[in-house]
């Protein structure tokens, strides 16, 4: 069975470090993203470089006709999906719940709960036997921030990653019968671009040092998690969450 690798959000951060490290693995892959297209491309080559077949598909995941238009080109380019990453997220400016608009809590959760819901939905519909399917892996990138709830900063997307943690447990149970892992990597302070978003681009350099490591992580050290947890190397492991927290 061919290996077809979906990593959404693969132009940046954690899900490009992701596609790079699982380009020599023997994946077909396929790096989505929702703006950056050249980021993307760039990927894509040095994917390509390494060995391996990709392709680059714009789609918004927290849209379900997008979601089908991905893995329509997905089947048609590479073959039906058999592992999933879910990374692409967004986060708001740092927060009090009494400043937080129903308009960003409804955008955090479609794009943090019920996109990544979804495309696990369309992954089953191609890894499960129950639908023609010869099992598969899914893995969620949630965050460490689900069990500390990020209070005075942003629990609206805290409480997204607490119900991702939820819905991992969920599903790796549901599925397990059926050949399909599921787990989850829970990142801590990591260097990416993420952090502009959350209004300071430079928040893991001011406080890394009161991590109990003094240190803000790699998107590549988080890429080795994710795809050791992908890999036949965690063949009886479903239902499971791993830190890259730094001890946090
Ligand atoms: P990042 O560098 O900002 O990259 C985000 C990626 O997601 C980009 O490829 C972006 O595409 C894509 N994206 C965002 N919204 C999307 C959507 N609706 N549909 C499709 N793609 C979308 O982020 P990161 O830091 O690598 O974060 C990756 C994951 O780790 C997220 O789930 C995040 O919550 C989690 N995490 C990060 C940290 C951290 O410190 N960085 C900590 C804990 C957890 P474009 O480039 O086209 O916009």
């Amino acid at each position: 069975m061919e290996k077809v690798l979906l990593i959404t959000g693969g132009s940046r951060g954690i899900g490009a470090a992701t596609a790079l490290l699982a380009a020599s693995q023997g994946y077909r892959i396929c790096i989505n993203y929702l703006s950056d297209h050249a980021a993307a491309e760039k990927v894509c080559s040095k994917v390509r470089e390494l060995g391996a077949q990709a392709i680059t598909v714009q789609a918004d995941v927290s849209n379900e006709d997008e979601i089908i238009r991905l893995y329509t080109r997905v089947d048609a380019e590479l073959g039906p999906v058999t592992h999933l990453v879910n990374n692409a997220a967004t986060i708001a400016h740092v927060s009090r719940l009494d400043d937080i608009s129903e308009f960003r809590m409804l955008k955090i959760m479609m794009s943090n709960v019920v996109g990544p819901m979804l495309c696990s939905k369309h992954a089953l519909l191609r890894m499960s036997p129950r639908h023609g399917g010869q099992g598969g892996c899914i893995v969620n990138v949630t965050s460490r921030v689900s069990c500390l709830g990020a209070p005075g900063e942003y629990i609206d997307y805290a409480a997204s990653k607490g119900a991702m943690d939820t819905f991992t447990i969920g599903l790796s149970k549901e599925v397990a019968g059926e050949g399909i892992r599921v787990n989850a990597v829970r990142p801590g302070y990591i260097f990416t671009d993420f952090h502009a978003l959350s209004g300071d681009p430079f928040r893991v350099s001011k406080l890394e040092g009161d991590l109990p490591m003094c240190r803000g992580g790699t998107p590549e050290e988080v890429a080795q998690v994710i795809v050791w947890l992908l890999s036949d190397k965690a063949s009886y492991v479903t239902g499971a969450f791993i830190d890259a927290a730094g001890g946090r």
